[in-house]
């Protein structure tokens, strides 16, 4: 019996942050910027990983600007 398994997912993680200049449009928190990396998963398998950068807000997590 085969079994067929579609469950894909993709976890966002924040590496670690620096403060930077520049306000959150949303909470007008302070922002900074951020060492992300995104896994993307398969069945709970991850199989691809992508690193990138982004201004993020500290206080409610939106992503002002994102650097590919
Ligand atoms: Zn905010």
């Amino acid at each position: 019996m085969v079994c067929f398994c579609f469950l894909v997912d993709q976890k966002r993680k924040m590496r670690r942050t620096k403060p930077v200049a520049g306000m959150c449009s949303r909470c007008g928190c302070s922002a900074s910027v951020a060492d992300m990396k995104t896994a993307t998963r398969i069945c709970y398998i991850p199989f691809y990983w992508k690193y990138w950068k982004a201004i993020v807000c500290t206080f409610c997590g939106a992503i002002l600007k994102s650097y590919t």
